[in-house]
């Protein structure tokens, strides 16, 4: 039989993939003798096997009855009863954790005779009928799918019949009245009474629960977090604690160090006399955990020695939530908490100097995204700036953009392509879309464990959050800061490092991080704040830990000498794709036009000849500029008519010249060569190697310039270290004429410069063919350097130039795959292929280089990928080159 239920003294926090992350932990604070409410978790498996039959596995009811008899029989009271009612949670908690985009009923075993129990065995009416209205609320919204805004009007009235502000203030009478209006609210909207019975009440919450996996906003976020869609989640049922039984009680959320800055200390909100959800929904401002310590001395001493019990446990930051109830302190939850990236940089370097882990563990806490966060520039001091007040410092970065109140004109307007600013009271899950389209998001109310401040933390968001004196008003369209009005579409700026928020755009500077890339230590420290300093040496103790035990060097891809120099200050230690096409743009165009439009040899020689002083200066510069470091240069790869005008424009143009009986000849051929050279699918056309083979003296041409490049600098005691790289190679038949061809040249310009410049001959493997037949291309090949943004093309036969617009939002969505493989290498097919051809091409040539110039060589994912496989360097976009440099020292840990 298989086990649905697990008790919480049965699990520990290794067992995420089966009883969820809050399941797991909540088993480990159990065993570690924390005080976590008794209870029992419902696995993932159990998800699982619902969702795919669309009803529950036949175990699962038994299961959960015997666990509930156990929970009962402890506490000596029945789920429901009428006199002393035991209640329950009933809370979500995937493997990966998902903030807020799950659901959760509180205190479900209320009903209309229990209640009263309630409110006796308490002492506490008010308690009580608060309780039941939450669980009507909650049930509403969650289990019957009621539109929640119906109840939160509900309670909006109640609070202005008996005209008070907040929930806190409404009295006994006022909530039975709004326990009738939502009883109300319930038959009308769902046809049916509000389940009086407890057990049904139970398990109509768990198949919310298992149901809420499949949310929209659910899956969506999943998409974003590259989570795969089909884990499921577990269901904790939870003894409820109460926050809201006056003042002695209430409810928070805290963390061990401060996850916005990984400053030390403890950090945190709370609620007084509040339940569950209030403080992550930011419907009442919080207090922070100081306030607490002066509110309740001996549960803040509690909560403190608590969480320095789980940080030497976990050895590592942990957000918690918990809830005193009547001056009697319950852990609800804990997990490793996120964090932005200065406090992952911060705390991983911190927990190293306290001896809790090793520089190698430290390097697994932080990762190539949050070093990228790190490098995104931040507001100029110095530029003029008109303050409109200061929120809270929620997520780090400096956004601007114009301002929009709701979520689905924030994703239009960022469509569009205009920077957007988010600005609400609060965010709720459903704005997920809005969060992940805007630049930046600002709210008035909520703290920094807010909806808002966790989700835009999670996905490197800029967020200022609990701006106070900011008056939104979303139907109108305004918002109002100390008398100035703000309305959609204003210019705003929002520091999410200082919570500062600006009207209008403020200019940018770089950060310090990227300073420190760029120019060294000693130049970043010089002239910052000692805090901001000591971000940067935490950087560079990892990223020169990550340089110590990474077996993959990082090259880069660039082809001009400024992208070049770059490249090599944050660390490059070569170039490993040098497009050579990128060199004939611009005034050379008409070269390459005469080439094209000339009728024999002798005219195409005449412009090799003037193309040849013009690539030498280029291969001068390039290499002179990465001297003593490998640079491998690509013949020419595109397919010709990337360089001639447009085969329609040019029809049309010449069509009315025709017209109008002015037609001139020179168009006349251009038009002519257009046409000859036009392919239906010119990615897999006359491009490469092939054009190489098919235009006799192009390659020849720049294999001289190349050569003639090395020679010169030679001669001026310099050390080029140039490789020649053939592209879009099927057959090693191709890269053997093409070798005859380059070996003669070579030979040649050495003979004639009395050098030996022992330049090796590669290619590139970017088709299935090439892969698959390595054993025979590594004859002819003293390198290999995979071109996998091709190798992806040919692999799927995913044309890379339109898909991504098109049906791959529809692939993403259904699942074919969790991110678009020309972001992330698909590893169990182009991966098998690069493994096929590394494995093969060395029992050929056992020194064979082998190398990764795709857009994949920057990519975190697949570089743990490609240093599994053995190759040897991964090349990429200059500014990738420090997170490729930190994720090879990662995947080497
Ligand atoms: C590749 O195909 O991966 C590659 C690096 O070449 P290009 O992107 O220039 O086609
Ligand atoms: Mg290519």
């Amino acid at each position: 039989m298989t086990q649905y239920v697990y008790a919480f003294t049965e699990g520990n926090k290794d067992q995420k993939e089966l009883l969820g992350g809050k399941g797991a932990n909540l088993a480990e604070m159990t065993n570690l003798g924390l005080p976590v409410p008794p209870g029992f978790t419902i696995t993932t498996e159990a998800c699982r096997s619902y969702l795919a039959a669309g009803s529950e596995p036949g175990e699962l009811r038994v299961q959960v009855t015997m666990a509930l008899r156990r929970l009962e029989d402890d506490l000596g009271r029945q789920l429901g009863d009428r006199h002393d009612p035991l209640l329950v949670s009933v809370r979500s908690g995937a493997m990966h954790s998902m903030p807020g985009m799950m659901e959760t009923v509180l205190n479900v075993g209320l009903n209309d005779a229990s209640v009263k129990g309630l409110a006796e065995e308490s002492g506490d009416e008010r308690f009580a009928w608060d309780s039941y209205r939450r669980l009507l609320q909650m049930f509403g919204k969650t289990v019957l799918e009621i539109d929640g805004e119906i109840f939160s009007k509900g309670l909006d009235a109640a609070k202005a019949q008996q005209g008070v502000d907040t929930d806190v203030e409404l009295d006994v009478e006022s909530l039975k009245g709004l326990v009738e209006t939502f009883k109300t609210v319930i038959r009308e909207q769902s046809g049916a009474e509000f389940p009086q019975h407890p057990r049904e009440q139970l398990d109509l919450a768990i198949r919310a629960v298992f149901d809420s996996w499949n949310t929209e906003r659910a899956r969506l976020y999943r998409r974003r977090e590259r989570i795969p869609q089909d884990l499921g989640t577990a269901v904790n049922i939870c003894t409820m604690v109460f926050g809201n039984m006056g003042e002695t009680s209430g409810t928070g959320v805290a963390f061990t160090r401060d996850p916005a800055s990984g400053h030390g200390g403890v950090y945190g909100d709370y609620l007084v006399n509040a339940q569950g959800e209030d403080v992550v929904a930011g419907i009442r401002n919080t207090l922070s955990l100081a306030d607490l310590k002066d509110l309740d001395p001996s549960s803040y001493k509690q909560l403190l020695q608590v969480m320095r019990r789980l940080e030497t446990h976990y050895r590592d930051l942990c957000d918690i939530e918990f809830t005193i109830e009547r001056s009697k302190l319950w852990m609800l939850q804990t997990r490793v908490g996120k964090r932005t990236a200065a406090a992952a940089f911060r705390i991983a370097t911190q927990l190293v100097d306290e001896n809790l882990i090793t520089m190698d563990e430290a390097l697994e806490r932080v990762n190539g995204a949050q070093l990228a966060q790190l490098m995104f520039p931040r507001f100029d001091a110095d530029a003029d700036k008109n303050q409109l007040g200061r929120g809270m410092a929620a997520s780090p970065g400096a956004a601007t953009g114009h301002i929009v109140f709701d979520s689905k004109t924030a994703e239009t307007q960022a469509q569009a392509g205009q920077p957007v600013i988010l600005v609400r009271k609060e965010t709720n899950p459903d704005d997920l879309g809005g969060m992940i389209a805007a630049s930046g998001v600002l709210t008035s109310r909520g703290g920094k464990t807010s909806h808002a401040a966790v989700v835009a933390r999670g996905m490197g968001r800029t967020c200022v959050c609990g701006f106070a004196e900011l008056d939104v008003n979303g139907d109108a369209r305004t918002a109002t800061v100390n008398g100035t009005v703000l309305n959609e579409g204003d210019m705003i700026s929002i520091d999410g490092s200082t919570g500062e928020v600006f009207a209008g755009e403020v200019p940018v500077v770089a950060s310090p991080v990227a300073t420190y890339l760029e120019s060294g230590l000693d130049a970043a420290v010089e002239n910052i704040d000692d805090d901001t300093a000591d971000l940067v040496r935490s950087v560079d103790r990892l990223l020169s830990h990550a340089d110590s035990i990474r077996r993959l060097a990082v090259r880069t891809n660039a082809d001009n000498a400024e992208d070049a120099s770059r490249a090599r200050h944050l660390g490059a230690q070569g170039i490993g794709l040098c497009r050579t096409e990128h060199m004939f743009l611009g005034d050379r165009r008409v070269l390459i036009e005469r080439l094209i439009l000339a009728s024999d040899q002798a005219g195409r020689e005449e412009v090799y000849e003037e193309l040849l002083p013009l690539q030498r200066q280029d291969f001068v510069d390039l290499l002179t500029e990465m001297d003593g470091l490998p640079v491998t240069i690509r013949l020419l790869d595109p397919p010709l008519h990337e360089f001639l005008p447009d085969r329609t424009e040019l029809s049309v143009k010449v069509a009315l010249d025709r017209a109008a009986g002015t037609a001139d000849p020179d168009e006349e051929r251009l038009l002519a060569a257009v046409e000859k050279l036009h392919e239906s699918n010119p990615m897999l056309g006359l491009r490469g190697v092939r054009l190489g083979l098919v235009l006799p003296g192009l390659f020849a041409l720049q294999v001289r310039a190349i050569t003639e490049a090395a020679a010169s600098l030679r001669a001026r005691t310099q050390n080029p270290r140039v490789e020649i790289m053939v592209p879009l190679v099927g057959s090693v038949m191709e890269l053997f004429l093409i070798r005859d061809e380059a070996d003669q040249i070579l030979r040649t310009v050495e003979e004639e410069q009395g050098v030996e410049l022992g330049i090796p001959i590669g290619t590139m493997i970017e088709l299935p063919r090439a892969a698959l037949t390595a054993t025979r291309v590594a004859e002819a090949a003293e390198f290999f350097s995979f071109g996998t943004n091709d190798l992806t093309q040919t692999t799927w036969g995913f044309s890379r130039d339109d898909v991504e617009g098109g049906f791959f939002a529809t692939y993403l969505d259904r699942g074919v795959f969790m991110v678009s493989p020309f972001e992330s290498l698909d590893v169990d097919g182009v991966g098998r292929l690069i493994q096929i051809a590394a494995e093969d091409g060395r029992r050929t040539r056992p020194d064979l280089k082998l190398g990764v110039c795709g857009e994949h060589g920057g990519d975190p994912d697949s570089i743990h990928f490609f240093h599994r496989v053995g190759i040897d360097y991964v090349s990429c976009s200059p500014f990738r080159v420090p997170i490729a440099r930190l994720e090879a020292g990662r995947a080497a840990v």
